[in-house]
């Protein structure tokens, strides 16, 4: 990052990292580079491209400027050394886990994760050879259990899906270090907006961009972003992609030629060269877009957001409300440390009623889309247990705190008089 941007706040960050115009034409929108590869200029200038000797764009599986626009305004909002973009959320952890990982390698992960992340890392990875522990990391002394000599990173949500419980980052970060394994934050819940977990001691943070980055429900993306907070050179034997010679870069060691930006080098020129999840720079040019407001619309999701879980909280028919904003929460104190400029939109809720009172409510709502996606501008809402963690086991999903009535809901920016007014004569009609 240009480096007098460095101590701008969030807001200006996020108009001006990344992209301040073109030098040449003076346009100041960022172009959509619609190009498959860039002409070298000779031949010494495309040898020095591929041997990294120098940076630049050779062909967009790689990289491409408006990716790279994208890429770098997300890393100075995070507060990392780099960032990789990727074609989803799914692509980011694919990518991660393959640089970090071989097979016999392990992962310590939560057990309240979006179901996906889960099913990736149980039928995948598993059939790779990349085994993983899953833990409650409410109880971090757990995680401290479960980490041995193969194990290779430790991954959590700073909020997680659908339970909301809010990761003990400091706690986490600080055993990690101690057994020389990253700590990896999936970070979408809350955004580099309200948390930036390189604070408190994270060493990799992944996004789904296909939520609150974007905002507008408009595309699917991920990114991993490199802390520079993790010694890889310190244990070669555990990180031989990143701290021991690469045979298709002529032995290049990515710690000693890109110090503590080596696990953000790896990802792009090896990783991403040889899997090839790139985004699109259409993709890239709207997620540009969407980071400029990223910080309006967070502040606005979260406090939307505190008033409906009041709102429900106090509602005859409501049995419980997960936000980690209202005191009943049980991280509210965690919250407090790591969510400090507010807990975001998602929250999940029972009905008194169960299950039929659920599917009642989600049948009469009348603005609220019912939708298996979170992250919008407008609200959303969904029963996790019939969809998005309907591939888990009726076990599994009570491990990850999945009630069978529990209802997901994801609040938008509208006014949010209409959300309360649509919750309640939903409310009202289901209790008929
Ligand atoms: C959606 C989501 C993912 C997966 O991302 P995709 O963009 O759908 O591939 C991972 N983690 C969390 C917390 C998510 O919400």
């Amino acid at each position: 990052m240009d480096t007098n941007k460095k101590n701008y706040g969030i807001m200006t960050k996020a108009l001006h990292c990344g992209w301040s115009g073109d030098p040449e034409t003076g346009a100041f929108g960022l172009p959509i580079y619609a190009t498959s590869a860039y002409k070298f200029r000779d031949t010494a200038h495309a040898s020095d491209l591929f041997s990294l000797n120098e940076s630049g764009h050779i062909y967009s599986r790689l990289s491409n400027p408006t990716v790279a626009a994208f890429e770098e305004g997300l890393n100075a909002l995070e507060g990392g050394v780099g960032c990789l973009a990727t074609a989803s959320g799914h692509a980011a952890f694919v990518h991660l886990i393959a640089a970090l990982c071989s097979s016999g390698d392990h992962l310590v992960v939560s057990d309240k994760l979006y179901g996906g992340t889960t099913t990736l890392l149980k039928d995948i990875f598993a059939r790779f050879g990349v085994t993983t522990t899953f833990v409650d990391i409410d109880h971090p002394c757990q995680v401290d259990q479960a980490i041995r000599e193969e194990t290779r990173g430790v991954i959590v949500e700073i909020i997680g899906n659908p339970t909301m419980n809010v990761a003990p980052l400091e706690t986490l970060a600080r055993l990690c270090a101690r057994k020389q394994v990253p700590l990896i934050v999936d970070n979408t819940f809350a955004t580099p907006v309200l948390c930036r977990p390189f604070e408190f001691g994270a060493h990799v943070v992944v996004h789904s961009t296909t939520k609150y980055i974007s905002g507008n429900g408009n595309l699917i993306g991920g990114a991993v972003i490199d802390g520079g907070t993790f010694d890889w050179a310190a244990c070669p034997e555990k990180y031989p992609g990143l701290a021991k010679p690469d045979a298709s870069y002529h032995g290049l060691v990515f710690t000693e030629k890109f110090g503590k930006a080596a696990l953000y080098a790896k990802l792009h020129t090896s990783i991403l060269r040889d899997l090839g999840g790139c985004p699109s720079a259409f993709d890239a040019y709207l997620l540009h877009l969407s980071l400029a407001t990223l910080p309006l619309r967070m502040q606005r999701h979260s406090e939307n957001a505190a008033t409906v879980a009041a709102f429900l909280e106090q509602h005859p028919a409501v049995d419980e409300v997960n936000y980690p904003g209202l005191e009943s929460h049980p991280q509210h104190d965690m919250a407090k440390i790591y969510l400090k400029e507010g807990c975001g939109g998602m929250m999940a809720f029972s009905l008194k009623g169960g299950l039929e009172a659920g599917r009642s409510l989600i049948e009469k709502l009348q603005l609220i889309s019912h939708m298996a996606n979170v992250g919008d501008s407008r609200t959303l809402i969904v029963h996790p247990a019939s969809t998005t963690h309907s591939q888990l086991t009726q076990e599994e999903r009570r491990a990850a705190g999945i009630g069978e009535g529990l209802i997901r809901l994801s609040v938008g920016i509208e006014n949010v008089e209409d959300i309360i007014s649509d919750l309640h004569q939903a409310l009202e009609a289901a209790n008929k």
